[in-house]
């Protein structure tokens, strides 16, 4: 589990369908094509969702 204790930055990328967040646009790009295709998501791609920082919320 990620503790949050070292950042890296403040970029995360959100998958618009699914809501989940991500640290690299790869998985963000990959899990929105994923779920337009699939109107579900892919636990491979999930998996490396991360949960953003309180008040990065547009
Ligand atoms: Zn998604």
């Amino acid at each position: 589990m990620r503790t949050g204790a070292k950042r890296q930055g403040d970029e995360y990328y959100q998958c618009p369908l699914c809501k989940f967040y991500y640290l690299e646009k790869e998985w963000a790009d990959a899990c929105e094509a994923w779920c337009r295709d699939h109107s579900s998501c892919n636990l491979d791609i999930t998996k490396h969702a991360v949960h953003p920082p309180f008040g990065k919320e547009p």
